[in-house]
């Protein structure tokens, strides 16, 4: 399985590239490692990175 390793904003007509500056929760969980992102608008986008 390939995953990208961008993550963009998920909000509708936002699409910024999310930065590790932007990072603000990580959590590691049986499924992976996710990742919280907020982004300079105000979402909150969430990633999950296997391994
Ligand atoms: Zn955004």
């Amino acid at each position: 399985m390939i995953e990208t390793l961008r993550c963009a904003c998920e909000a509708a007509g936002c699409d910024r590239d999310l930065a590790e500056h932007q990072l603000m929760l990580t959590m590691e969980t049986s499924a992976g490692t996710r990742h919280a992102y907020e982004c300079d608008c105000g979402a909150v986008t969430v990633t999950v990175t296997k391994g």
